[in-house]
């Protein structure tokens, strides 16, 4: 889908939503920088997709500036350029407000938040220099989530980060913008991941989500890739500042769906 020759960087790539968008942008032709915290898990991530394209991996924790300053620089040392900007990585944190500790609340803005806004600061440094010299815009996409607009009371630092990513979209739409250059987000219900695992092994908590989904299914991670290489790629030329939603129908869903019985 139009991603063929683009070099794009994936944040949090060594496994799940990241590694799912890394394998479909190098299948479709993009040489591709696996970015994550996870050095062996990153290493193997990129060896497994090397049939796939051209992929390697560059360790870098998103909310560390010199890692970002690194990864800017390994990116064009190894493709010359920067077309796509993926900031997937993300973490979650369960504990009751009352409960939640300061340390816990820092850590998931950090690297939600902060990190996706260090990483889309340095590339979109990049990405106006070279509209500037006479080049090609790039585009940008933010791993958000329905969680920006729903709450979960055991989720407090996860659900602000997010509704952060939306805002942080949105204000980086408009400054870059005038370079063409795009910003969007997509904000994705429950997908089949570790983040998700208890429900894989709770059935309450499998049925919990599966009452506030329409499609009646946990959805996979290519099925986000698949809107992440949309809105990478030219076929989304018109469309800056928004999110995309996906998540089986539980947005416009204002009660619950009944759930088989699994047995
Ligand atoms: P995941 O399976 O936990 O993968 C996240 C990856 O990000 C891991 O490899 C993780 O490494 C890495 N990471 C963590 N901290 C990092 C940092 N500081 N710098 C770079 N990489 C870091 O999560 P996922 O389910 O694929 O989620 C990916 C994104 O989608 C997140 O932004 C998440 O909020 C969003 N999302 C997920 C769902 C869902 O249902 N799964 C729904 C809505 C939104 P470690 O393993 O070492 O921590």
């Amino acid at each position: 889908m139009g991603l063929e020759g683009k070099s794009a960087i994936v944040t949090g790539a060594a496994r799940g939503i990241g590694y799912a968008i890394a394998r479909r942008f190098a299948n479709d032709g993009a040489k591709v920088v696996l970015a994550d915290v996870d050095e062996k898990r990153g290493q193997e991530a990129a060896e497994s997709l090397a049939d796939v394209g051209t992929v390697s991996f560059v360790h870098c924790d998103v909310g560390e500036k010199l890692d970002v300053r690194n990864l800017v620089a390994a990116t064009l040392e190894q493709h010359g350029e920067i077309d796509i900007l993926v900031n997937n990585a993300g973490i979650i944190h369960g504990c009751s407000f009352l409960e939640l500790e300061e340390a816990d609340f820092d850590r998931v803005l950090r690297i939600n938040l902060k990190g996706m806004f260090l990483v889309s600061q340095a590339v979109a440094r990049y990405m106006v220099e070279r509209v500037e010299g006479g080049g090609e815009p790039g585009a940008i996409v933010n791993m958000s989530s329905i969680n920006a607009v729903f709450a979960i009371p055991d989720n407090v630092p996860y659900s602000v980060s997010k509704g952060g990513v939306n805002q942080l979209t949105k204000v980086m739409a408009l400054s870059l913008a005038p370079y063409g250059i795009r910003v969007n987000a997509i904000g994705p219900g429950s997908i089949m991941t570790d983040m998700l695992s208890t429900i894989t092994t709770d059935e309450a908590a499998r049925n919990k989500v599966l009452s506030r989904t329409p499609l009646g299914r946990i959805g996979e991670p290519h099925e986000i890739a698949a809107i992440a290489a949309f809105l990478a790629s030219s076929e989304a030329s018109y469309m800056t500042g928004q999110t995309v939603y996906a998540d089986g129908g539980r947005l416009p869903l204002n009660y619950t769906v009944p759930v088989p019985d699994a047995s």
